[in-house]
């Protein structure tokens, strides 16, 4: 996995290597699927696991696309797969997941304004491709709302 700095300094997985891999294994690029990825690495920097396994991801989505598109490229940026149990899909179909390590907890939402956009893409871009590549640009916190909770001793 190649790494790249952030303007924080960190370093995290390179995102354009991320999306390609999620593309490959959903068979197309979209904004749902973009939003997925984004989202997974934004739960690994807020919850760092530190090994294979330690994260669970339990998405709102539903299962009908294209907002359950996002269950694809969670599964692809953290590893929490369907064949490994580590995801599960509930209704009641809102662009949310909450991800667990060890106890601690983070709840990652799409913001309004985003999903608003992306139901509307046609008012604005030419093609799916070409709003979930604007999305791929854009901070986490003009993609996302983000919830924590502390583990409780
Ligand atoms: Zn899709």
């Amino acid at each position: 996995m190649l790494l790249e700095k952030r303007s924080d300094g960190s370093e995290g997985p390179c995102l354009h290597e991320m999306i390609n891999r999620a593309v490959e294994f959903h068979g197309h690029l979209g904004p749902f699927l973009v939003l997925g990825v984004r989202m997974g690495l934004l739960a690994r920097r807020e919850l760092f696991p530190m090994e294979d396994g330690e994260m669970k991801a339990v998405a709102r989505t539903g299962n009908v696309p294209s907002l359950s598109c996002l269950l694809d490229g969670i599964q692809v940026s953290t590893g929490c797969t369907m064949g490994k149990g580590k995801i599960s899909a509930e209704p009641p179909g809102v662009p949310e997941a909450e991800f667990s390590v060890h106890g601690r907890r983070v709840t990652i939402r799409a913001k309004d304004g985003i999903i608003e956009e992306i139901r509307s893409w046609r008012d604005r871009y030419a093609s799916l491709e070409e709003i979930a590549r604007s999305i791929q640009e854009r901070s986490d916190d003009e993609l996302f709302d983000l919830k924590s909770t502390k583990k409780v001793k």
